[in-house]
């Protein structure tokens, strides 16, 4: 007797950081420590009650537009999702259907061998050197897609759009995904590529550096072919993927530029101000370019750090594998005030060992 056991789509999910419910000084999800613009605000009461009995716009149009406009494409090259999360699994569906495998590093966002289990992709991670650099070299067979975090997660790390459009360049057989979820932290964007390129995509999220991962926006810019690709996958799934009211609060905080640019630098100084911090405390860190630092103690092991700083009601977040990363904190970067108790804390642990 066969069981139907035998024909599930057995998968081992991801795992995201915890969302404790008490009030803790929480570093451990990459969120945004300010909270979105105003305008933002005003266009979520502004929504009437009465708009909710009619399904959302199925092509997102007034977002779309505001995306497109802040980037300087057309409208035609913008595609957009349930966060980041969900464009990149659409992305995943849609364009990595070959017999080849997909490479991307292996210490990276732990999302993409999820998507490509699910998926039935095959894949080969490849591995940052010492110095957790991505090795350009490697990336240069032929294989069935790329993708690759600008900064890199957990790292921080940030390359080139050079270094990119070298990769793009060599790979005309596949798509290859440069994953911008920090990029607004201080580095470059690859979206001009996106002109030259026809096989690059460029995936960007409202999650970190607008302040609205509870909203879930992320969006895709690319050559108008191949956004047409992902809408015809994403009708086929779910016509009417963002509701009504996150896409007005989409629309509003385009609209508020100023803030947005206010709020990164703050932001950007923290973590400056964090790291030096960290480098008296005896920690060191690949030179974050992101809205996390990713750290390790000369002595103290992080497992330890991150249970001690747990107690202390501060929550980081902590990576038992791949081993390489076993003794590295990622630490998402809070406001002045709370970086301010997180240091002393820490301090207190390492001085206390
Ligand atoms: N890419 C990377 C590298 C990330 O770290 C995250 C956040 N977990 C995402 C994409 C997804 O973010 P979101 O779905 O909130 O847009």
């Amino acid at each position: 007797m066969t069981s139907w056991k035998e024909n599930v789509r057995e998968v081992v999910p991801y795992t995201p950081g915890e969302q404790p419910k008490t009030k803790v000084i929480k570093l451990n999800t990459n969120e945004n420590p300010y909270p979105p613009s105003p305008l933002v605000g005003k266009a979520i009461s502004d929504v009437k009650l009465d708009a909710l009995r009619k399904y959302p716009d199925p092509n997102c149009s007034n977002l779309i537009s505001a995306i497109a406009d802040y980037h300087g494409v057309d409208k035609e090259n913008v595609f957009v999702g349930v966060g980041s999360d969900d464009v990149l699994a659409m992305s995943f569906l849609t364009f990595f259907n070959s017999n080849k495998p997909v490479f991307f590093p292996d210490i990276t966002y732990s999302f993409y061998d999820v998507w490509a289990d699910l998926f039935r992709i095959p894949y080969e991670k490849k591995s940052l050197d010492e110095t957790f650099k991505i090795k350009p070299e490697d990336y240069d067979e032929p294989c069935g897609g790329i993708v690759i975090p600008n900064p890199n997660a957990p790292t921080g790390i940030a390359e080139p759009v050079s270094f990119f459009e070298n990769i793009v360049k060599k790979h005309p057989e596949c798509i290859v995904i440069i994953d911008e979820a920090y990029v607004d932290f201080g580095s470059m964007s690859c979206i001009d590529l996106v002109r030259k390129y026809d096989n690059l995509l460029v995936v960007r999220t409202f999650s970190k550096s607008r302040a609205m991962a509870g909203n879930r926006i992320g969006y895709a810019i690319g050559d108008k072919e191949l956004i047409k690709y992902l809408s015809d996958c994403k009708f086929s799934f779910n016509s009417y993927t963002m509701d009504t009211i996150t896409l007005a609060a989409g629309v509003a905080s385009i609209q508020d530029d100023s803030y947005f640019k206010e709020k990164l630098e703050a932001v950007i100084n923290t973590r400056e101000w964090t790291k030096k911090q960290l480098s008296t405390l005896g920690f060191t860190y690949p030179d974050s370019k992101s809205n996390f630092i990713f750290a390790k103690h000369e002595s103290v092991e992080a497992s330890y750090i991150f249970e001690e700083l747990k107690k202390a009601g501060i929550y980081v977040r902590y990576f038992s594998k791949p081993e390489r990363i076993s003794n590295y904190l990622r630490i998402s970067i809070g406001t002045d005030e709370e970086m301010q108790v997180f240091i002393d804390e820490l301090s207190k642990i390492i001085k206390g060992v």
